[in-house]
């Protein structure tokens, strides 16, 4: 009748075109008379954590409860898109609370990662931005992997209070489901819904291995828009985030050949001396080499019958490719040339943030790297 129903729960405006937004609610299921959103339905009635992305503002309103009542708060990261979990802001919001760096999804990492590499990366990415690092953790939501240890050492803290913050899909809520269903069959929902805030946080009762009793709380997840994830369509998304453990692909490339990975990058191997390059992305891109002359031909021509995704749509969202200088050995730059890419004597792992990562090792090369502006570059010590 044009007025706004607003969801007995968390009080967002009820809606049913965006599954994905607050306040959604299938038009099926609205009832007329307890309206609530589908996210609230499923808290109350499977106590589940469920995951809610919100605006930048409504964010801030949301999390600001850590700061009034401080508590251990897991820093929930995406292990393949670490710089993308990085909430902004997030030193000023958690004030003295204690931080500890959960990185999930450790499933999809290659066996040959060395954990003590990939937890100094982690801590620096973290306390770059101004947030003490007081533990970091390796885990997997999906599989169980960790959550006993973690939740050993939550044991040993004092904290009575739990809090679970981090980007939209880092996988917080299935992390949160198992933690709440650890030491218990049914776990005890005490939803409470912040003065002011369209949507609340959702705090949940626990118990710890010796049988202390924790809230576990959840807050809303955060987009930003400048993930590769947040700007691909369903079909090119379940091509380029992984799903199984990553198989390293490794080339021996000779220079004048070029890479391209899938449609998303390209590197082309200038000069220099013929050495391995590994390539860790999703199992399902493509991984295509070819003579440097006939790299053009294939990115034009042959896109879509070799290199596949991304899809047109997605392409044009991502942006032109743009390329970066990258350079090594007696190539790494000192003179004239500006490089965008300087690869250390002992190697490194160039950064593609949210599709993966290329290993070089640091012998002698001069190369380009073309990447979309979406998709952010960083280089960091080698995982392998
Ligand atoms: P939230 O938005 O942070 O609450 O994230 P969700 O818990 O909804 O998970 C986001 C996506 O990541 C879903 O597609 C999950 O299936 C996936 N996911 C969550 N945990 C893991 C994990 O440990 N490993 C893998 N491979 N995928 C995961």
């Amino acid at each position: 009748e044009g007025s706004v129903v607003i969801c007995a729960g968390c009080g967002a405006p009820l809606q049913s075109e965006m599954p994905e937004a607050p306040g959604y609610v299938p038009a099926s299921a609205f009832d007329r008379d307890k309206p609530v959103c589908r996210r609230c339905f499923r808290i109350r009635h499977y106590g589940e954590f469920v995951p809610v992305a919100v605006s930048p503002d409504a964010y801030r309103q949301a999390v600001a409860g850590i700061a009034r009542h401080p508590g251990l708060v897991l820093y929930v990261l995406d292990v393949f898109d670490l710089s993308g979990s990085m909430v902004p802001g997030l030193a000023e919001l958690v004030g003295t609370s204690p931080v500890w760096a959960v990185v999930n999804k450790v499933d999809l990492l290659p066996a040959e990662v060395r954990p003590d590499a990939l937890a100094r990366w982690v801590r620096r990415l973290v306390e770059e931005r101004g947030v003490r690092c007081d533990g970091v953790w390796f885990v997997s939501g999906r599989t169980g992997f960790g959550m006993d240890s973690l939740l050993s050492a939550l044991d040993e803290r004092r904290e009575d209070r739990v809090y679970a913050v981090g980007m939209a899909n880092v996988g917080k809520s299935t992390l949160l489901n198992r933690l709440i269903r650890a030491g218990r069959a049914e776990p005890v929902l005490t939803e409470s819904r912040m003065p002011g805030t369209t949507l609340g946080v959702v705090e949940m009762a626990g118990t710890l291995p010796s049988g202390r009793a924790v809230s576990f709380v959840d807050t809303p997840g955060l987009m930003h828009g400048g993930r590769v994830i947040d700007r691909l369509c369903a079909d090119c998304l379940k091509r380029a985030v992984p799903s199984a453990r990553l198989r390293p692909r490794v080339y021996q490339l000779n220079p004048r050949q070029t890479l391209w990975i899938a449609g998303f990058a390209r590197f082309d191997f200038v000069a220099g001396e013929r050495q391995p390059i590994v390539v860790w992305v999703s199992n399902d891109l493509v991984v295509h080499r070819t003579k440097l002359e006939r790299a053009d031909t294939i990115g034009e021509e042959r896109y879509e019958e070799v290199l596949q995704v991304p899809c047109p749509d997605c392409r044009a969202r991502l942006g032109e490719l743009r390329p970066l200088v990258v350079g090594a050995g007696r190539h790494r730059g000192g003179g004239r040339t500006r490089m965008d890419v300087p690869v250390p004597r002992q190697g490194c792992d160039v950064v593609l943030a949210g599709l993966g990562w290329i290993t070089l090792f640091g012998r002698d090369l001069a190369g380009r790297l073309f990447v979309p502006e979406g998709i952010q570059v960083t280089v960091r010590e080698r995982m392998i």
